[in-house]
């Protein structure tokens, strides 16, 4: 017997089950529909013995250090600061935009001081600052939105940024200075081994079985009184009740190529031309070394599994109404990124799922097993 079913294997369902086998010593069964743990992180070497990642780049970056220091439990890290690329017309050019991007698009020597007038003079007075076009266009006017913004956003997410909320573009800032570092947060690195084996370290307890390539709809009836941890997405759990909940798919297109290098960072993007939106070379992520190299492309679509929650006013009112009804449920905690429909990086979605930890050892009383071990 059970004390607990976790539903999904990534982030959230991982963090937590560590959690409830070490932390509170319950028993856990931890089943995914997937035939592997990890969630949207999980990694593994190809055919030609590249590490990659099978649903597209992941890059671990935080800037607390209490996520940092609870994962550094299962993992080694390997320093990795991550620099983007965007093919413009042909030429590479750094994003954010910084000073080189501009500079060497117009063909300018501005200094960092000229750059912030430059932008002011060709940014546009927005009365307040509702959408993703928005916060482009009230920063640094609209030949550079059209440039780097526009077609990426419009491909990847199916609709005109003027119709998306202003988060989605606001994950990328504009810079004055030189810094082309995609993050800037204090904790920049890369498992040494991969997610997949830090994934099995977490989930190494005796404590936790783990049932994968099982739905949680087929088990739903048969675990008695355990209570339960959904990671999937909240719609389903709730049977469509209100609509589906929309979220943006992907396909990824892996390729092994036998040059040793393709491009000269890990991620180029191409916010102008090609339907995919960006192609990964993983070695550049990895310090991975082989005489051949892999990459991805991703090529977003409507349909396939649930992978981005789609951050619009009237998908949040719906999300709202599902979220009554998970707040309702007496013995089932929702976590992560499609059960809480929120656009969550990696780290978020550990913080969330220690918060959630805490607030089940608030709301219960331990185990009769956790007292025992405990005494
Ligand atoms: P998931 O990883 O989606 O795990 C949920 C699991 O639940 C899945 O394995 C699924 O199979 C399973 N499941 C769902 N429903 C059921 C069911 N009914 N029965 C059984 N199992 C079920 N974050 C970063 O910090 N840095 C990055 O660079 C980064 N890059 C990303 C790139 C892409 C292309 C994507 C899609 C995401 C990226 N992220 C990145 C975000 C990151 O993937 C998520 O924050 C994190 O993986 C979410 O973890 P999760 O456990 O909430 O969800
Ligand atoms: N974006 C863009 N052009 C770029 C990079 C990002 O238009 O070159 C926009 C796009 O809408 C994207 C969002 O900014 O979805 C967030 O980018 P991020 O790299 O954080 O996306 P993720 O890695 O989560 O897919």
């Amino acid at each position: 017997m059970y004390d607990w079913l976790v539903v999904g294997a990534g982030f959230a369902g991982s963090v937590l089950a560590e959690r409830l086998a070490n932390g509170r010593g319950e028993r856990v069964l931890l089943i995914d529909r997937r035939t592997h743990i990890g969630g949207n992180a999980y990694d593994h070497y190809d055919e030609a013995g590249i590490l990659i990642h099978r649903y597209g780049p992941h890059i671990f970056h935080t800037n607390s250090k209490q996520i940092f220091d609870h994962l550094s439990q299962f993992t080694n890290w390997r320093k990795y600061e991550h620099r983007v690329l965007a093919n413009i017309e042909g030429q590479l050019l750094p994003v954010p935009i910084n000073l080189d991007t501009v500079n060497r698009l117009y063909g300018l020597s501005l200094t960092s001081e000229e750059l912030a007038t430059f932008f002011a003079q060709r940014a546009e007075h927005v009365d307040e600052i509702r959408t993703s076009e928005d916060v482009v266009i009230s920063q640094v006017g609209r030949d550079l939105y059209e440039k780097f913004f526009k077609g990426y956003t419009r491909k990847q997410w199916g609709v005109d940024p003027s119709e998306l909320d202003k988060s989605v573009t606001s994950r990328v800032p504009t810079r004055t200075c030189r810094d082309d570092r995609y993050f800037t947060d204090v904790y920049q690195y890369m498992p040494s081994a991969g997610y997949t084996r830090m994934f099995e370290r977490m989930l190494s307890s005796s404590n936790i079985d783990i049932s994968l390539g099982v739905d949680y709809k087929d088990v739903r009836e048969k675990v008695g009184n355990a209570r339960t941890i959904f990671t999937g997405p909240i719609d389903e759990f709730f049977d469509f009740r209100f609509g589906k909940l929309p979220y943006r798919s992907l396909r990824f297109d892996h390729q092994n190529f036998a040059d040793e290098w393709l491009q000269p960072v890990a991620v180029i993007n191409y916010p102008m031309s090609e339907d995919y939106t960006r192609v990964t070379e993983y070695k550049h992520l990895t310090g991975q070394r082989h005489p051949s190299t892999s990459v991805t492309y991703e090529y977003p679509s409507a349909d396939g599994d649930p992978y981005y929650p789609i951050p619009r006013p009237e998908n949040a009112a719906l999300y709202k109404r599902y979220e009554a009804l998970a707040n309702a449920e007496k013995d089932v905690w929702f976590a992560g990124r499609l059960a809480t429909y929120r656009y969550y990086n990696m780290d978020q979605v550990v913080g969330q799922a220690l918060a959630t930890f805490r607030r089940i050892n608030e709301a219960l009383p331990k185990s009769v097993a956790f007292q025992a071990v405990a005494e």
